[in-house]
């Protein structure tokens, strides 16, 4: 692959109001005109500059949304207030009464209990498979699939998605390719893969500082258009509108996130190559030892490394709280869900963020009751940091 999100992102200047390197923060939910018949017309169609209310588009939010669609390489982008607000709008706007999903089956909870618990109440049904069996996907092909869906590094077992592949079986079959790349920001660029739409919780590590809730939908700007359709489109019309300061500070992180990413990825790798030497059993991409070892190098844009996740298995329930706690004892981070930040956070994904999922799904995914999950940190001294993780390792297999 050669392509670099972050020059794409650099290659652009954003002047304010009066000249200002930041641009000036949009304060209004909605905007004046010069002329009635101007604002029917906007009313009918898009004016370039034109804004009409805040909860469609403001001027804050499309800076941002511009930067998101050059850094994936879309056409087209649109910020949400949370990553599930992105998942869900841009699901409800493809499906209807009667549609069918093909989901992974390792994917973020919440995404797992919408899809299971939320949709059928809309006739919208959906296929759970292991999206790494590309047979399992297409025998679950249907006339009534509409989407794919799943997440380019999957939550929390860090599978690697064959996305030219699975695009290719939506292409043949009229389908849409949805996928998540919450966890690998600049690593993936899925739409360059062959994805339709790709979707980030901007929680993690976009914005990198986990003082907000944000996400956004990268596309075609004939879907981007459809989901803010002011009659019909889900994003305008269910209203997960992100506020103008928050998409400000979000920009500003945004400039920094290929440093953020490298920096995790080194950091993530040599936490796990170390934890591996000691016998540990660790899932890290970047490891040769990982089923997608070999796709991933050959999918993702080198220069930002295999990502800041990690997963330990300690074998027990028991084990996995006292490797948490003893963590947190050495200070190595804070036993915390989400993901992204700057300092490490931890949690055992079968109690936390997977406990949607039920036990014996669970349990047949590899999803195991001693996994812990660890978003590595920005640390300066990684070394320092990886004999912390080690001697509380050590102590949970004393104590537990
Ligand atoms: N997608 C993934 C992979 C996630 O991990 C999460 C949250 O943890 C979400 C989506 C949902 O994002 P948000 O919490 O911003 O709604």
């Amino acid at each position: 692959m050669n392509f670099d999100p972050a020059s794409e992102i650099q290659d652009f200047l954003i002047f304010g109001e009066f000249g200002d390197v930041n641009p000036s923060i949009t304060d209004s939910s909605t905007y004046t005109f010069m002329s009635p018949e101007k604002m029917e017309e906007l009313f009918e169609h898009e004016i370039e500059g034109c804004f009409l209310y805040s909860r469609q588009w403001n001027p804050t939010n499309k800076y941002l949304a511009d930067a998101l669609s050059r850094m994936e390489g879309s056409e087209a982008a649109q910020v949400t207030a949370s990553g599930m607000g992105a998942i869900s709008n841009t699901i409800l706007q493809l499906c209807g009464a009667g549609d069918e999903i093909i989901s992974s089956r390792t994917i973020y909870g919440g995404t797992y209990a919408f899809f299971k618990n939320f949709l059928p109440r809309f006739d919208i049904n959906v296929h759970f498979v292991d999206a790494l069996d590309l047979d399992a996907v297409t025998a679950k092909i249907s006339e009534k699939t509409r989407v794919i869906y799943v997440e380019s590094m999957s939550n929390p077992l860090l599978e690697v998605a064959d996305i030219p592949a699975l695009a290719e079986l939506a292409n043949t079959h009229g389908a849409q390719l949805v996928v998540d790349n919450t966890f690998s920001p600049m690593i993936f660029s899925p739409l360059r893969l062959g994805a339709h739409i790709v979707t980030h919780s901007m929680t993690k590590f976009i914005n990198g500082t986990s003082d907000c809730v944000a996400g956004c939908v990268c596309s075609s700007k004939e879907f981007i258009d459809s989901l803010m359709d002011i009659n019909s489109g889900a994003g305008m019309l269910l209203g997960p509108v992100l506020d103008s300061f928050r998409s400000a500070s979000i920009l500003k992180n945004l400039h920094s996130l290929h440093i953020r990413m490298k920096q995790h990825s080194n950091n993530a790798m040599y936490v796990a190559s170390r934890l591996e030497k000691e016998g540990i059993k660790v899932y890290y991409p970047g490891l040769a030892s990982h089923a997608q070892h070999e796709r991933m190098k050959h999918l993702m844009n080198p220069e930002f490394g295999f990502g800041g996740m990690l997963a330990i298995d300690t074998g027990t329930e028991k084990r996995a709280n006292a490797f948490m706690a003893a963590m947190q004892e050495e200070k190595v981070g804070y036993l915390a869900v989400s993901l992204g930040y700057f300092k490490t956070l931890f949690s055992s994904p079968g109690h936390s963020t997977s406990s949607e999922i039920p036990h014996d799904e669970r349990m047949a995914m590899g999803l195991t009751d001693g996994l812990v999950r660890l978003s590595v940190g920005l640390d300066n001294d990684i070394a320092r940091s990886t004999e912390r993780i080690l001697r509380a390792y050590q102590r949970a297999q004393a104590e537990a």
